[in-house]
């Protein structure tokens, strides 16, 4: 079985490397501002079809215009507009498809039309099709018309890899390459590890079932301080000068650091839990929701845990686990762990969870992870009440959602099965 994956590199640049790279970007940029303008005029002055226009059509246009308007656009591979103004009709395709999804009332999501980027404000980046070569040995990557550059680390592709695409962007003052490659996914067999179960939090990073709870890291909290200051210094700075530029870089350094510790350690947990474990089980939760209160956004920011989701769920299938996702309005907070009693009454203040029938005094995100447990073993089959306190629905869901009748909440929490998100399909 054929699986798509990207591969990641950092670039070692000289400075003109460096300045042909930018140019790439810089005209990558173009041809999708070219491409916006002309489509938006399109609809303006012309009738019926021929409002519209496609990536191909778009591409014949600007190849004709090169010759006459942009002859420096031959500067660089031709390969360059042409993927910017493919992607240009994939953001107008989705545009229409959730255009029409708002109408049949199958999502609530907006996507906006593409906008038109600015120099200095967007990503500098852009991407290239044809011949592409690795060489592992001596740390090269052989690019379309910019030819070897020599990359940081050895890349490690497997050999039955064969790369379709390759996209060059930077990070601050660093390059990258991402090779998109279709690879043989090998033979993976069932993992034999035990189930586990997290319960996802701001206290804890996540409480494991298993009985250890991951603390929370505080990439940029525990920075707060340098951050102002560096937003400070850079605002200061008169506009377009030297200055200005020099302090956008380092705090631009800055964040490339912190998003980095934040990927090391998100990679890290998602690898353990997915290599040891048969099963993961997590609540499926709601982290738009969850990020429009605007007193815990920038904590909930700060973990990632929606990028964490990613992760388990790509990462499981590498080593045979699968990821099970439970129904969010499952109350695993609420619900005593030994004896299933349902504690009405339980707040965000109550860190220790007391049960007032067997006695059990057990950390509240423990109790709860043990409840997830529990839920893909026994609980699934039964019916439980959803939470309904305002702490409750705001902890775990961030969406206040108040269901018609006692009846209706009864059905909606307890009948609905887990989603299987991701599972060993070799
Ligand atoms: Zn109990």
């Amino acid at each position: 079985m054929l699986r798509t994956r990207g591969y990641k590199y950092e670039l070692t640049v000289n400075n003109k490397e460096r300045t042909l790279l930018t140019k790439y970007a810089g005209i990558s940029r173009f041809a999708w501002n070219w491409g916006l303008a002309n489509r938006k005029s399109r609809y303006r002055t012309r009738a019926g079809a021929a409002r519209y226009t496609d990536a191909m059509k778009q591409h014949k246009e600007l190849n004709r215009l090169k010759l006459t308007d942009f002859p420096w656009m031959y500067e660089v591979s031709k390969c360059v507009p042409q993927e910017a103004l493919r992607d240009l009709d994939r953001g107008y395709q989705n545009f229409f498809t959730n255009h029409q999804q708002i109408k049949r009332k199958q999502t609530t999501r907006y996507i906006g039309l593409p906008i038109f980027k600015k120099k200095g404000k967007c990503k500098d980046s852009f991407r290239l099709t044809g011949v592409i070569h690795l060489f592992q040995k001596v740390k090269q990557v052989q690019l379309p018309r910019l030819g070897k550059l020599r990359l940081k680390e050895r890349p490690n592709l497997p050999v039955s890899a064969r790369i379709l695409s390759v996209t060059v962007s930077r990070t601050a003052d660093r390059w990258y390459v991402a090779l998109t490659v279709k690879e043989v996914q090998p033979d993976c067999n069932p993992n034999d590890g035990p189930i586990i179960a997290l319960d996802k939090g701001l206290s804890v990073f996540t409480a494991l079932s298993s009985g250890i709870p991951i603390t929370r890291p505080k990439f940029l909290l525990r920075q707060a301080r340098k951050q102002d200051r560096l937003s400070k210094v850079h605002s200061r700075k008169q506009n377009v000068s030297n200055n200005k530029r020099k302090s956008a870089l380092r705090l631009a350094r800055f964040y490339r650091r912190i998003t980095n510790q934040r990927h090391n350690f998100l990679h890290q947990t998602s690898t353990y839990l997915a290599k040891n474990h048969s099963v993961i089980v997590t609540e499926d939760l709601h982290v738009k929701g969850l990020m429009q209160n605007k007193k815990l956004s920038k904590y909930w920011a700060d973990l990632s845990h929606g990028l964490f989701q990613r992760f388990l769920a790509y990462k499981a299938p590498l080593y045979g686990s699968k990821v099970i996702e439970i129904d969010r309005w499952f109350p695993s907070s609420k619900l005593c762990s030994n004896c299933l009693y349902y504690r009405r009454d339980l707040t965000l203040a109550d860190r220790i969870f007391h049960c007032p029938l067997c006695g059990l005094a057990l950390d509240r995100d423990q109790n709860a992870a043990r409840n997830v447990a529990n839920y893909y073993t026994i609980y699934q089959f039964l019916l439980f009440p959803v939470a309904e306190s305002s702490a409750e629905t705001l902890n775990v869901c961030g969406e206040v959602v108040r269901p018609a009748s006692e009846q209706a909440r009864v059905d909606e929490s307890g009948r609905t099965a887990p989603t299987v998100v991701s599972n060993n399909s070799s």
